[in-house]
């Protein structure tokens, strides 16, 4: 469960990022957060995994409250959660299967286990033809698919995307979001912040809404 009571951003001067924003995502929902540029929505999912630390408030991951823990051990909540971003960020230098297999070689991962776990992330993502592939000989979609096996090859329990289809098109968009269902489908929280209503629409879920940082809850049109 992800838990948001009050939280407020400012980065130096600015105004309010996030303003007062309190939120409920309960375990295995899939959930869009929606806004037009500018409104918080990466602030707001970046204050998930503690990348952006809030001015104020609390913000608990499954019962534990993430703004106290010790910077040494912000990986063992990490550990717990997939993220996928707009711009792929893959290693462009590495074949898929290490752009993958890097997410469980930081866990530790047994050699044997790492392949195994591998193959079925890639399989899932319909990719398992690319494994020697290098980034850069796939397209976009097929690169945000790399992405998407390295968020869930440890199984994560949540999900969250930052903009992930943003460098798509339509059609690629339609397949990326397919896939977080299933990833849905399968327990995992996944949480979605996107300005494309279309796919929203589309798709179906539970919608915040935020504006000028602050959250409001709305149902898909
Ligand atoms: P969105 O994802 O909806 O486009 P952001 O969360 O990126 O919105 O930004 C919300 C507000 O916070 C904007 O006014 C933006 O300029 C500001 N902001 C975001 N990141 C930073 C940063 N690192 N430093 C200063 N201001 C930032």
């Amino acid at each position: 469960m992800i838990e948001l009571y009050h939280v407020w951003k400012r980065y130096q001067k600015a105004s309010w990022a996030l303003s007062d924003v309190s939120l409920t995502i309960p375990n295995g929902e899939f959930c869009f957060i929606t806004g037009p540029s500018g409104s918080g929505k990466s602030t707001l999912i970046k204050t998930l995994y503690r990348e952006v630390v809030p001015t104020e408030g609390q913000v608990i991951i499954g019962g534990r409250n993430i703004l106290r823990i010790p910077n040494h051990k912000i990986h063992r909540i990490r550990r717990h959660m997939g993220i996928v971003f707009q711009d792929f960020r893959l290693l462009p230098h590495k074949r898929v299967f290490e752009n993958v297999a890097i997410a469980l070689r930081v866990l530790g991962a047994p050699p044997k286990d790492l392949k195994r776990k591998v193959f079925i992330a890639l399989r899932m993502v319909s990719l398992q033809s690319k494994i020697w592939d290098f980034p850069t000989e796939l397209s976009y979609g097929e690169q945000q698919r790399v992405a998407i096996a390295r968020a869930v090859v440890n199984n994560p329990r949540i999900l969250l995307a930052d903009e992930p289809t943003g460098n798509l098109d339509p059609a690629l968009a339609h397949e990326i979001f397919t896939l977080f269902k299933e990833i849905n489908a399968q327990g995992t929280t996944v949480v979605i912040c996107t300005h494309d209503r279309e796919l929203i629409r589309r798709f179906g879920g539970r919608v915040l809404s935020l504006h000028e940082g602050k959250l409001r809850e709305r149902d898909a049109e």
